[in-house]
């Protein structure tokens, strides 16, 4: 199925020069690039990219420890433990959500496949607990569509 599928390049990745090395790994995909660019990322667009993330970690690890990596989650993807910014960008194609995410590799980066982009570069941070992963990818259609309309206006999207 054709379809598209929002990809960032989490700070972590940027200050450690990774992009490059990500590009080139996502590129065995054979999908296209369609939209890309850098942005600062503020807190109301942190929180709306992770909607749904609070009550799933809350319920995961309960009230206190699950708001806790949640706030840090937002903290992380707005730069505060690296450099503020992240490459944003949109790949185009057939089966563009699972080819991505299976280059991704798992969350965790500890379980992640060694040979994936989060396995090569993923840390899990020692005093936050954050999934340091390095690169995020959407898991849905429906989750896509959202996050792409979040991150970019209609006419930053190549079709
Ligand atoms: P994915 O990024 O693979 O779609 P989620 O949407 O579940 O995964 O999580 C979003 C981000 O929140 C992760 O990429 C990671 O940075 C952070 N995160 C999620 N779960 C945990 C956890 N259990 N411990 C630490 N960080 C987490």
């Amino acid at each position: 199925m054709e379809e598209r599928t929002l990809v960032l390049i989490k700070p972590d990745g940027l200050v450690k020069s990774l992009t490059g090395n990500i590009i080139t790994m996502l590129s065995e995909s054979k999908l296209k690039i369609i939209g890309a660019k850098i942005v600062k990322v503020s807190r109301e667009l942190a929180e709306k990219h992770y909607a749904d993330l609070k009550d799933s970690l809350v319920k995961k690890f309960g009230e206190e420890k699950g708001k806790l990596i949640f706030e840090n989650t937002l903290d992380y993807i707005q730069g505060k433990f690296h450099t503020d910014r992240v490459l944003a960008m949109v790949y185009g194609g057939k089966d563009a959500i699972s080819k991505i995410r299976e280059l991704a590799g798992e969350t965790n980066p500890e379980k992640a496949s060694a040979v994936s982009i989060r396995g090569k570069y993923g840390r899990i941070h020692s005093e936050t607990k954050v999934f340091e992963n390095v690169i995020h990818c959407s898991d849905s259609t429906e989750n896509a569509e959202r996050e792409i309309s979040l991150w970019f206006k209609k006419d930053e999207v190549v079709e």
